[in-house]
């Protein structure tokens, strides 16, 4: 399908007009009078529509009528919430291809990586309905006698959610599901490169809410950083801030929300590696690494920017992975043949050959891609740099299909190279030897909050809890117990008896 009847079949199929209306407060903000801002589809570099911001007025209504809702949502029984979520996951369901190509268009994924985006939203869906009957706390034994002592879990209030552009949809069901289910309601700022798919997201899962009879809990405010998202995260009416993006405007977004002691949930940049010992499958390495390095134009925060390759194996393996890369196709992500697709927007094709050349200064020799593709929108070719040293540029995140290849002698020092990084999101062994493998996910081995083994850094599925250490900010979302940042803990002591006896033997005469 070519760029232009894929915009008109989803801009019609999603009812998304010429300029839409950005601001959602239980009603759409007038459009009229209110600055807009483009969204470019990358592939053409053409505008797709537009997407209006608020004022602070319109910021306070977005609060206001959040501060209602939760009121009325936090009353529901939670198998009750978790029954509308999974409607939400329904309709998103109904809507996967066309939602599915609106990411494509809007940021350049591949088809099937757009509709996988949808597809994880829709798994976060099932996963919170069924979590809506597990919201579990604990009985504990009391020390003193006739008393129980037992812990519970609240909602908090009203999250703000801060998105990157990389997943657009997915990030926010991870966020707003697991939240709904717990008792909360969510105001979102979106990515400003990802306005429509967060306008038609919105629509679709209050829509759910307004037909049970309920007043909408998924607020929206698109606008910019450092309005919109200054404004929500030093807002003492929101206690939790769940922001995913940069390390630099983590850090930012952490101290001002830690200063109002609010509470945040950081998922913020990786650097994540691959470690292909002498022992690996060679073949199932390259795909691994292939997929890692290159998938959604490597724009995943789990993409992979490393790979450490033993000596012995090291011509071999470099070899067929050259192979790979000279093998794939770029181009127009709407061609389901098409594996690289472009960059969000043209500061990151900037940023791709500012890190190359930085490379080569300092030390690196490219032996594959780092071209800018003479096409309309944002084409790079896949570049594998080879370094002799891990230093300089190669400690940094650029959000871009380049791929540092390192030799390492032992498991040890391949493991030292691995965590010697100021991020720790995900990392991944390829090996047939259990001893290697076992070292590696050890508490000696990998530092990242996420390990893998014969598989890829990135891809990760939704069941497990998903976040990074070090400057990768230390949240949890998603799977696991993750839905306990969405929570207040509430330690309950009762006594049924007739005395008032203390802990710790303390004895109060009175
Ligand atoms: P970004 O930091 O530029 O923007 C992220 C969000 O923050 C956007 O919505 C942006 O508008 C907003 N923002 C900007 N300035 C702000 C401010 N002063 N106050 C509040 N909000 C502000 O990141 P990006 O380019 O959209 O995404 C790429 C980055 O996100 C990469 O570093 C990637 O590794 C990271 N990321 C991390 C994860 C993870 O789970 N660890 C997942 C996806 C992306």
């Amino acid at each position: 399908m070519n760029v232009n009847e894929a915009k008109k079949l989803v801009m019609n199929g999603l009812d998304l007009q010429q300029i839409n209306s950005g601001v959602y407060s239980g009603e759409w903000m007038a459009a009229e009078g209110r600055k807009a801002i483009e969204s470019i589809c990358p592939i053409d570099g053409q505008a797709l529509g537009s997407v209006t911001q608020g004022k602070d007025k319109d910021y306070e209504n977005v609060i206001t009528a959040a501060e209602k809702a939760f009121k009325e949502w936090s009353a529901l029984p939670a198998p009750r919430r978790g029954e509308i979520v999974g409607e939400i996951g329904a309709e998103l369901l109904k809507n996967k291809e066309l939602l599915g190509m609106l990411v494509t268009l809007e940021i350049g994924k591949t088809v099937s990586e757009g509709a996988g985006e949808i597809q994880e939203a829709i798994d976060i869906a099932s996963f919170a309905m069924g979590l809506s009957r597990q919201l579990y706390g604990l009985t504990i034994a009391s020390e003193r006698p006739e008393h129980r002592l037992m812990e519970q879990w609240h909602p908090l209030g009203i999250i703000g959610v801060i998105t990157s552009f990389n997943f657009p949809a997915a990030v926010w069901a991870w966020n707003a599901l697991i939240a709904a289910v717990v008792g909360n309601v969510t105001v979102w700022k979106p990515s400003s490169s990802a306005l429509l798919t967060a306008v038609a997201v919105s629509r679709i899962a209050n829509r759910v809410v307004e037909r049970n009879g309920l007043p909408p809990i998924f607020f929206l405010t698109c606008g910019s950083g450092r309005t919109v998202g200054d404004l929500l995260v030093n807002d003492k009416r929101v206690p939790l801030i769940s922001f995913t993006g940069s390390t630099a405007v983590g850090l930012s977004v952490a101290k001002q929300t830690a200063a109002r002691f609010g509470k945040s949930i950081l998922e913020l940049g990786g650097n994540n590696c691959a470690v292909v010992t002498a022992e690996a499958d060679i073949d199932l390495a390259v795909k691994g690494v292939a997929f890692g390095a290159m998938a959604t134009a490597g724009q995943r925060c789990t993409s992979t920017r490393r790979v450490l390759v033993h000596s012995s194996i090291y011509d071999d393996f470099s070899a067929k992975l050259k192979d790979v890369y000279s093998r794939v196709n770029i181009g127009n992500p709407l061609d389901p043949s098409v594996i690289v697709g472009p960059l969000v927007d043209k500061n990151a094709v900037d940023d791709y050959t500012a890190t190359i050349r930085q490379s080569v200064n300092q030390g690196g020799r490219l032996i594959h891609g780092g071209q800018v593709m003479e096409m309309n929108g944002c084409f790079v070719s896949p570049a594998i740099i080879e370094m002799n040293r891990q230093e300089g540029i190669v400690l940094k995140e650029t959000f871009a299909p380049i791929l540092f290849i390192m030799k390492y002698e032992t498991l040890e020092e391949a493991v030292q190279i691995h965590n010697a990084v100021p991020q720790g999101l995900s990392s991944a062994i390829f090996s047939t030897d259990i001893r290697e493998t076992e070292y590696f996910i050890s508490h000696a081995g990998s530092d990242c909050g996420i390990v893998n083994v014969n598989t890829s850094t990135a891809g990760a599925e939704i069941g497990g809890a998903f976040g990074g250490e070090k400057e990768t900010g230390g949240g949890r979302e998603s799977g696991s117990d993750a839905w306990k940042y969405y929570a207040r803990r509430q330690t309950v002591t009762v006594n049924y008896g007739n005395d008032i006896p203390l802990s710790q033997g303390v004895v109060f005469p009175v």
